[in-house]
């Protein structure tokens, strides 16, 4: 992480899986407040976890700026929202590249962040689905429509070659995993890579 900050990353972004929502098991809220303590950058908490109502408070007191959960997740997406509201973190939502997006247009007012999956959540090094596109530039347009100015992240097999059309495509940020941290030249190297492609 420090790496990547030092290289110019605008955000950290942590997956943080449950070995149930999604068949791998990665970080908890211990993960989460170590990094919050070691930089300065917004930290972009996604929980690919089932029953995320029960500990999106708990993320939140480890110091995520954002805290985005899965509308397959659990029935009370409005009440998880608010509680990730009140205790101070900025609410994200997400859906699975197989959902409609219609499960999450409705939630866009009450959302800091809206993110695309745009590689089937669980794990890394995938890559980017066809058709992602296309959900990055209706969620665009749905945000524009609304006047809403939430984020619009998009995650999952992004990498210098494809990240133009990404951005093109309307999202404000760009998750990169594999593509950071696998570059064979290093991760300033790969940082560096994707600020050239999008241009100054
Ligand atoms: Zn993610």
């Amino acid at each position: 992480m420090a790496a990547a900050e030092s290289a110019g990353a605008d955000w950290v972004h942590v997956d943080v899986m449950d070995g149930h929502f999604v068949p791998n098991l990665t970080f908890g809220p211990k993960m989460v407040k170590d990094l919050r303590r070691a930089t300065t950058l917004p930290v972009d908490v996604h929980l690919m976890i089932e029953r995320p109502e029960d500990w999106v408070e708990r993320y939140a007191d480890a110091g995520a700026t954002y805290v985005t959960f899965h509308v397959e997740a659990t029935p009370r997406v409005s009440w998880t929202v608010e509680k990730i509201r009140r205790r101070g973190a900025r609410p994200g939502l997400t859906a699975n590249p197989d959902t409609p997006l219609e499960r999450l247009l409705p939630h866009l007012g009450e959302l800091e962040l809206v993110l695309v999956m745009s590689v089937q959540p669980g794990f890394g090094g995938q890559a980017f689905l066809p058709g992602s596109l296309e959900r990055v530039a209706a969620v665009r347009a749905a945000l524009d429509r609304g006047g809403l100015a939430a984020e619009l992240v998009v995650d999952g097999g992004v990498k210098p070659e494809n990240c133009r059309a990404v951005w093109e495509a309307g999202a404000s940020v760009l998750v990169a995993g594999s593509a950071v941290y696998l570059d064979p030249e290093g991760t300033a190297a790969a940082i560096a890579k994707f600020r050239k492609a999008l241009g100054p």
